[in-house]
Parts: structure tokens; sequence; C-alpha cells
């Protein structure tokens, strides 16, 4: 599904992917670790080209990510991506801002994309708060916003970047509920957190990340209980 082959990023002189390869096949849950600065977020944001690489090829479901048009508004729209920051349309309802997407980008007309929102929103048990805006909602039910809202979009794989970051401590479990139920539905998933019982749980395999390379790519149970690097001993040591 997500196939990166000799993905190299820099930003200026420092070198933040070196080398990537990697290949995610349709359905599974990748979780991403590493210490601050590693790449995780760049490795993200190059998939859907919120930042383009120096060299190298992505292809998401078999299409080369392109540079530039309407192919690569198609692709983005494949590709959901969840951030720490909620990023709501402020002024938005919460279904116009899950229907906004299927309107514009895949011209869905506004029932049947009423429609989709309000049984996502159900999904994502928020279903009766949607004419509050976001700002009315809390940061746990803002997220589970922003999950449909890339659902919405009916991508083939969903991005997240430490979703439950921003989150006080009390509303993560909400928002790793909705996670583990997409992946228990087959999304494919790429996931960079903190949360490690999600990553034991809910991971297919583990990438840990230093530097700008993956330096190991393994089963959960196994990365977690036998780590082969001294980096991510060293990572483990300090987070567990
Ligand atoms: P964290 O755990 O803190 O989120 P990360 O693993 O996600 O870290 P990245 O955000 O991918 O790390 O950053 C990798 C490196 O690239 C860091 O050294 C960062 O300072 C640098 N970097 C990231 N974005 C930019 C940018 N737009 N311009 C310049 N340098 C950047
Ligand atoms: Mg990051």
């Amino acid at each position: 599904m997500i196939e990166m082959r000799d993905v190299q990023k820099h930003f200026g002189a420092l070198h933040v992917l070196k080398d990537i390869n990697l290949s995610i096949p349709a359905g599974q849950v990748t979780i991403v670790l590493g210490p601050s600065g590693s790449g995780k977020s760049t490795l993200c944001r190059t998939i859907n080209r919120l930042e383009p690489i120096d060299s190298g090829t992505i292809a998401v479901d078999g299409t080369v990510l392109p540079a530039e048009g309407k192919e690569l508004a198609q692709l983005r729209a494949d590709v959901g991506m969840v951030f720490q920051s909620f990023n709501l349309f402020a002024h938005k309802s919460i279904l116009d801002n899950v229907t906004l997407g299927p309107i514009k980008v895949r011209r869905m007309n506004k029932a049947e994309a009423e429609k989709l929102g309000m049984s996502l929103l159900e999904r994502v048990g928020i279903a009766s708060q949607k004419d509050k805006l976001p700002a009315q909602l809390s940061g746990g039910q803002q997220q589970r916003v922003a999950i449909a809202r890339a659902l919405a979009m009916r991508p083939k794989v969903m991005l997240f970047d430490e979703p439950t970051s921003a989150l006080d401590p009390e509303m993560v479990n909400e928002v790793l509920d909705v996670m583990t139920s997409l992946a228990r539905e087959g999304m494919t998933m790429l996931v960079v957190t903190h949360e490690m019982g999600f990553a034991r749980r809910a991971g297919d395999r583990v990438l840990f990340m230093a530097d700008g390379e993956i330096v190991e790519d393994a089963p959960p149970e196994q990365f977690f209980t036998d780590p082969k690097s001294a980096r991510a001993k060293d990572f483990l040591s300090k987070i567990l």
C-alpha cells in the first residue's frame, strides 16, 4: 500500500531521512517510535507530500507520488492524516468540518455527504455534538472529529502523528479506542505515538527510527522484549 524506495530528505545541511526503504502492505498497522528529532513526522509528511523529497520514490496503492496538480489532490485525498493539533476549521460546525472534504474534493452532494458525516460522527461517538463549533468540544472530542473528517474522504491509508500527545490524560483512551477499532477493521495505518500500550496491543509492526534511519523493524512483542540495537535499548529504558 505504501512503498518507499531510496528516499532521501534534507533540511539544508541536516540529513533527516537517510535512504529510507519501506514497504507497508494493505491492512497493516505500523507504529513508528524514536527519539525527538529522529524524523518520524518528516517520514509521515513525505508520504502525502506535505514535504517534498530530494530523491527516491514513494508510491501509495501503486501510484508513484506525483509532484503537483490534480493527481496530487487525489493522492492527498487517499491518505488521511491526523496531527497532534487537531487543525479543525474553527468557524465551521462539527458536521461541516466532516462534510467539507467529500463535497469539495470527492464531489459528493450535500445530502449524501451529511449522511456519511453523521454515520462517521456516530462511529466516533459525537453525533450529538454535530452543530457545535470545535472550540465548544473537549480536546478528545475534537481529535475524534479530526479522525471522522479524515475518514470521510474514504482514505486508503491513515497517518497519525502523535494524535494523543496534546490531550489531557483522561481523554487519551477515547481517541485510542477509535484508532483500535479502525485497526481491527483492517485500515492501513502508520502511527507515530508514545503510547506503548497501544503500540503493543494494536500494532502489527514497530519501526524504530534514530537519526533519520529505520534502525529496527520488528513485531511489537519482539521489539519491546528483545530490542537489538543499543539506541532502541536506550530509548526503551527511558520510556518504559
Ligand atoms: P518529535 O518526536 O520531536 O516530533 P520527529 O522524530 O517527528 O521529532 P521531525 O519533526 O521529523 O522529528 O524532525 C527531524 C529533524 O528535522 C529535526 O532535527 C527537526 O529539527 C528538523 N526539521 C523538521 N522540520 C523542519 C523544517 N521544516 N525545517 C528545518 N528543519 C526541520
Ligand atoms: Mg514529530
